[in-house]
């Protein structure tokens, strides 16, 4: 068996067009959904990740903000422009990239964020609302994304075993908690993997629907570990040195892709797979906050 592809970038072009009719729809009603993206300090990476955002923004036509702040800017800093951004009407969707220097605490900073402008979802009370099924408040991108793909490639998660590798506030505990609600899009039956699980390979090679998000090594999820026809969603980004390359390294997935698509019915690639729909599911949460900001103006 070689497994059928199932590719992000189409499937969040898809999105993208539904998108860009929700927003088409608020001008017409005088709103024009706004993203802002804050940095602290100089990071590269973090420097590509929040002009992408700002960049798949300006595509849709919505408004966007990206704010660099130098390295030493204090909490208090930082916690004042999250209050001015609370209260600009032009913002609808507030993200600070992660990680934080070490004077600001993260936890601190993600309360201080309006929840309903939290795209993110890394509020505690939109958090809270994912694990009760309350569906008001946001869903995390990546998790969201993956969810997506799952459902527009045909492989609805409802009555599988899903097997989560990866328990992160990021994607697999969001995630585990989105797959087991008791809703049309979820009703999966999910198990969840670390680091510390005993006999790991036996647990992946019961599940319909394999999902890995850890990061730790490349091709660390070999064929032996999935089961015959299994659907397999490789979330993982891993760098590994490539002198070939202009960069100096390539990235890989958590998969070891050439042995697993001999045996599983579809997966993701690396890159191509999960990553196009990360960001297409933020901008998905920032036109629902200007949607939901569209409804408490009603009358
Ligand atoms: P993370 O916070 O480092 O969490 C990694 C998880 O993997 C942890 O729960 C860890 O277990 C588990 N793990 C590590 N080694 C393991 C092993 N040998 N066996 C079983 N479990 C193991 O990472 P993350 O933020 O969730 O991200 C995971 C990966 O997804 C990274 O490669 C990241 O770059 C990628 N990612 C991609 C996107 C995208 O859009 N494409 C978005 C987000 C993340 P413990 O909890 O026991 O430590």
């Amino acid at each position: 068996m070689t497994a059928v592809l199932i590719e992000g970038k189409p499937i969040a072009e898809e999105i993208r067009k539904e998108l860009r009719e929700r927003i088409t729809f608020l001008k017409t009603r005088g709103i024009v959904p706004g993203l802002a993206v804050i940095l602290v300090g100089e990071d590269a990476a973090s420097q590509t990740y929040v002009r992408m955002k700002g960049r798949a923004s300006e595509e849709l036509g919505m408004y966007s903000q990206t704010i660099f702040k130098p390295q030493d800017l204090t909490e208090a800093g930082l916690l004042q422009l999250i209050d001015e951004l609370n209260a600009d009407p032009r913002i609808h969707g507030i993200l600070v990239q992660l990680p934080l220097p070490p004077q600001i605490d993260e936890r601190k900073v993600l309360v201080r964020i309006d929840q309903r402008k939290d795209v993110d979802a890394f509020h505690p009370v939109n958090v809270g609302k994912i694990l009760i099924g309350d569906r008001t408040g946001f869903m995390p991108a990546t998790p969201y994304g993956i969810q997506e793909l799952l459902i527009r490639s045909g492989h609805a998660p409802s009555g599988k075993h899903v097997v989560i590798l990866g328990r992160s506030n990021i994607v697999g505990k969001p995630l585990a908690a989105m797959l087991m609600q008791k809703n049309e899009r979820a009703n999966a039956t999910v198990t969840v993997c670390h680091s510390r699980t005993e006999n790991l390979a036996e647990i992946t090679r019961t599940a319909d629907i394999l999902i890995s998000a850890m990061g730790a090594e490349a091709a660390f999820v070999t064929a032996d570990m999935v089961k015959p026809g299994a659907i397999v969603i490789d979330v993982g980004s891993n760098r590994v040195p490539d002198a070939t390359l202009p960069r100096g390294y390539r990235l890989l997935g958590d998969v070891d892709f050439d042995s697993v698509r001999m045996k599983a019915a579809a997966i993701t690639p690396v890159p191509g797979g999960v990553g196009p729909m990360t960001i297409v599911m933020l901008m998905h949460n920032t036109v629902k906050a200007a949607e939901m900001m569209l409804e408490r103006q009603a009358p």
